[in-house]
Formats: structure tokens, sequence, C-alpha cells
């Protein structure tokens, strides 16, 4: 399977869970943004969120609160990408949880360009 987000789910690589259900998962960026920069996918296969069917997506919203919540994130945001020139890398529907550093942390982190 070439799909880097299914074979996480199904555990064939190795990913650091926040969430499981058995529609969703939420697990931490490889790559994050921020500290506690989380991913939460839908466990069915798309490309696209119009892919998507909606009881697969029903969840989604609810478990981005629970992420900000475990991560103790004040400002942060919620961003999902369609296509590659909407800056969408990993061709499995994926919403990010970006947590913003708090001053203390500084403002060394990067944000994606739009
Ligand atoms: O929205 P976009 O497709 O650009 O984001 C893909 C995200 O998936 C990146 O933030 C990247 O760090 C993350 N990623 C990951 N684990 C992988 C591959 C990509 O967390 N194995």
């Amino acid at each position: 399977m070439a799909c880097i987000f299914c074979r996480i789910i199904k555990g064939e690589l190795p990913s650091f869970k926040i969430f499981e259900s058995d529609k969703t998962l939420a697990f931490l960026d490889i790559n994050p943004l921020s500290h506690g920069h989380t991913l939460i996918i839908p466990k069915h296969h798309g490309v696209s969120l119009t892919d998507i069917p909606d009881d697969s997506l029903t969840e989604v919203l609810s478990v981005a609160k629970k992420v900000a919540l475990a991560v103790k994130a004040e400002n942060w945001n919620l961003l999902q990408n369609n296509g590659r020139l909407a800056h969408q890398e990993v061709d499995h529907v994926h919403f990010h949880v970006i947590p913003k550093p708090n001053e203390k942390e500084g403002l060394g982190v990067g944000w994606p360009q739009m």
C-alpha cells in the first residue's frame, strides 16, 4: 500500500498517537511547525475533502477540540489543504492542529506561506 497515512493507520509505519477511534486517528506531525502540531485524519482513504463521506468527517471537529485541550493550546489554527496549489503534500485528507507559540517560546516557528 503506497499511502503513507494508510500505512500509519495500519501500524505499518510508526506514529505518536494522540487519539484513535474506528473512524479517526490523530498523531503528532513528524515535522512540527510548533510544539503539539498534530494531524487528524479520517481512516477512510481519500485525497481531497470532497472524497470523504460525511460520516467519516463528523468526529473531526470534536477531535480537534480534544487535541487542543490535550496540548494546552490557547492560540491555535485548524488547517486543511486540498491540492498541490493549496500546499497539500500528502494525498490522504488530514487536518492540522497548529498551536501558536506563546510569548515565552518566541516567534521562531514558521507558518505556511499562503
Ligand atoms: O497539508 P500538507 O499535505 O502540506 O501536510 C502534510 C503534513 O504531513 C506535513 O506537516 C508533514 O510534516 C506531515 N507528515 C507526517 N508524517 C509523515 C509524512 C508527513 O507527519 N510520515
